[in-house]
């Protein structure tokens, strides 16, 4: 990246982080009508709720096929997208972040820094002047306040060539504005958590598609998500996670009766078929008479009781809940055998096995 590359071509060009957002897409936007040439990035973190819906959930009948809300918004604004895998990298940011968690399990300043950081070095190598986002003062408590953009500028080593072009009005001048490549008078002074002027920009760009900024984009926000974290975290007695080990936690219903197992139940056939998928090194327990869940067992279970306690609360979750008793297949990928038991009534079930 060298300013003398700009006075040859005249071309400036920009990195930007795109979710596939409205926020990002209008950044984006706004560079692309200064005339600036735009690529984009979009980092996989292992959370992405997107990627897992699309990998899991059948769609309802008639609904459009899930997609990528950051390639289908490149797709829209005729740019290149880089899709960047940073799970590996990712996981220090998650067991150990420097600025802590947002209200659950998510490290947002420190995933913005780490992400800044990464697309500032991508530009760099690749050929980019500056970098920006759509981020809005004042619409994420913990991340897009003014207090810690400065921090997020000054840790990813990006000091004034990170633009953010829908509250740059509210903002000091960035390099790009001061050289004259960003005319400052076609940003944006957007700020807090309403809706309503990315709206209003959307309309006057003609912007019509884009995702509802309800939906969220992270696991790490969700409480149900978190829960589950925290206590695998809990029970390895360390915050060491693989990318098994996160993708399970997003499927299934997680019941631990015992501090050294848990069961993990499909709750639908889509998450059956996407819990066969890690059967290899662990017990599997499938209902033989009756249509039932496929269920995976996390952790060592030798003992007779527990095994017996495993059957019998998978037969709870089976078609034959009501029945005297059920047929199972237990597989602990040595041995394979057929077992009958009597499925576990709930009362016998306690709120806290559920994680
Ligand atoms: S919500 Fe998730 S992806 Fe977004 S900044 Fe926070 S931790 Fe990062």
């Amino acid at each position: 990246m060298t300013h003398a590359s700009i006075e040859k071509t005249g071309v400036i060009r920009a990195l930007g982080l795109l979710s596939g957002g409205l926020d990002s897409t209008l950044a984006a936007r706004l560079l692309l009508e200064q005339g600036i040439e735009v690529g984009c990035v979009n980092f996989h973190t292992g959370f992405c709720i997107q990627s897992h819906t699309s990998a899991i959930r059948n769609p309802k009948p008639g609904a459009p096929p899930p997609r990528h809300d950051a390639l289908h918004a490149a797709q829209s604004l005729g740019v290149k997208l880089h899709m960047v895998d940073i799970s590996s990298d990712y996981v220090r940011i998650v067991t150990d972040p420097k600025h802590g968690y947002g209200k659950n399990l998510n490290p947002c300043l420190d995933c913005k820094i780490f992400m800044v950081a990464k697309a500032w070095a991508m530009a760099k190598e690749l050929g980019y002047h500056f970098i920006f986002s759509g981020e809005v003062l004042g619409q994420r408590p913990m991340s897009q306040r003014r207090d810690t953009f400065p921090v997020i500028d000054r840790e990813a080593g990006v000091k004034g060539w990170l633009l953010r072009p829908l509250t740059a009005l509210r903002m000091p001048e960035t390099e790009p504005e001061k050289m004259g490549w960003v005319d400052r008078s076609r940003l944006e002074g957007f700020n807090g958590r309403g809706r309503k002027p990315q709206m209003a920009l959307a309309k006057k760009l003609a912007i019509t598609d884009y995702p509802s900024p309800a939906g969220g984009c992270c696991f790490l926000t969700d409480e149900n998500y978190t829960r589950k974290l925290r206590d695998l975290w809990a029970y390895r007695n360390n915050r060491d996670y693989s990318m098994e080990d996160i993708l399970l936690l997003k499927a299934g219903r997680h019941i631990r009766p015992a501090p050294h197992f848990k069961l993990m139940i499909g709750r639908d056939q889509s998450e059956n078929l996407f819990l066969s998928g890690f059967r290899k090194g662990r017990m599997t327990i499938q209902t033989k008479n009756t249509p039932g869940p496929l269920t995976l067992v996390e952790g060592e279970i030798t003992a007779a009781e527990d095994r017996l306690l495993a059957c019998r609360i998978a037969a709870r979750y089976s078609k034959g809940k009501d029945l005297p008793t059920v047929q199972l297949t237990v597989d602990d990928g040595n041995v394979t055998e057929v077992v009958e038991v009597t499925p576990l009534p709930a009362h016998e079930l306690p709120d806290h096995w559920h994680v």
